[in-house]
């Protein structure tokens, strides 16, 4: 979410919010938490991941994600301060025990563990010592410290994803980041399908009909939910392997400005439908 999209995602919430009825209670939550981050991302001026032109090139053949997070550094002071304000948003609505929000400042406080914590997220390593010592959800744990990293992940993958040669890359994680994706959308010219990072927003063509989740190339074992109108734009991919979904707009046939980050949030009841159906959301599996 660049911030010019990030801006129009919140005058676009804004309006609805004016058309009386039209912003529900989760959807007003998440503005928000789109609000905390897109005010934090235009405060992030410098990104230091630059990889020399060759070193992206390597890595990009070789399937390897342009920022290690070795090379992410985002200002730890900067990112206490994110986490700060989305422990507050979190803990404005929380049903959890205090305990939970405690967890989290205490984490906040302490920027050599949130370093740490961060870096276990980002490599993808279960954060079960850290949650259950603090009496923390480990899935809320992983959202807060996701949420806070974001605004410094955008960053990056503006900053990157020029680089990306898209007809080459075509794999199931992120090339800025390595995270997995948590949207599709079909594009306008050719219906070709991209995915959009859970992480850093980066968008990377795929193939249309293998799952980004597992290595189901079955296209029996694979389908789409639409909902009943012929017009609908929305469609659900499902895999009857892993059986993880992702959610997908269908760019042809969108005739409105679409926002990708408020789209994941509107499209809550297809997430509720694919879930009723057994399938798990396939971005959530660390
Ligand atoms: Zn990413
Ligand atoms: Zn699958």
């Amino acid at each position: 979410m660049s911030g010019e999209v990030g801006n129009k995602v919140l005058n676009t919430l804004r309006e609805w919010e004016q058309a009386e009825g039209h912003v529900t209670g989760f959807m007003r939550l998440h503005g928000e938490l789109l609000q905390i981050q897109n005010e934090a991302r235009s405060g992030v001026n410098v990104v230091r991941p630059n990889p020399a032109e060759p070193l992206v090139r390597d890595r990009l053949c070789e399937g390897v994600p342009l920022v290690p997070f070795e090379e992410f550094s985002p200002d730890w002071d900067e990112a206490r301060a994110v986490f700060e304000q989305i422990i507050a948003w979190f803990a404005k609505d929380s049903e959890g025990p205090q305990e939970e929000v405690d967890g989290l400042r205490e984490i906040a406080r302490d920027r050599p563990l949130m370093a740490e914590i961060a870096a276990a997220w980002y490599r993808g390593t279960p954060l079960t010592d850290f949650a259950r010592a603090r009496g923390i959800d480990e899935a809320i744990l992983a959202s807060a410290v996701g949420a806070s990293l974001k605004p410094f992940l955008m960053a990056c993958s503006e900053l990157l994803s020029p680089e990306v040669d898209q007809e080459t890359w075509r794999r199931k994680y992120c090339p800025i980041c390595g995270g997995k994706p948590d949207f599709a959308y079909l594009d306008k010219d050719k219906g070709a399908r991209w995915l959009v990072c859970s992480r850093c927003d980066a968008e990377w063509l795929f193939l249309r009909l293998e799952c980004p989740y597992c290595d189901n190339q079955d296209h029996g074992a694979m389908a789409y939910l639409t909902d009943q109108k012929e017009s609908s734009s929305y469609r659900v991919y499902v895999c009857d392997q892993c059986h993880g979904y992702i959610k997908a707009i269908d760019l042809r046939r969108a005739e409105w400005q679409v926002l990708l980050p408020l789209e994941r949030v509107v499209t809550a009841e297809l997430d509720k439908e694919a879930q009723a159906r057994g399938y798990k959301p396939g971005w959530a599996d660390r």
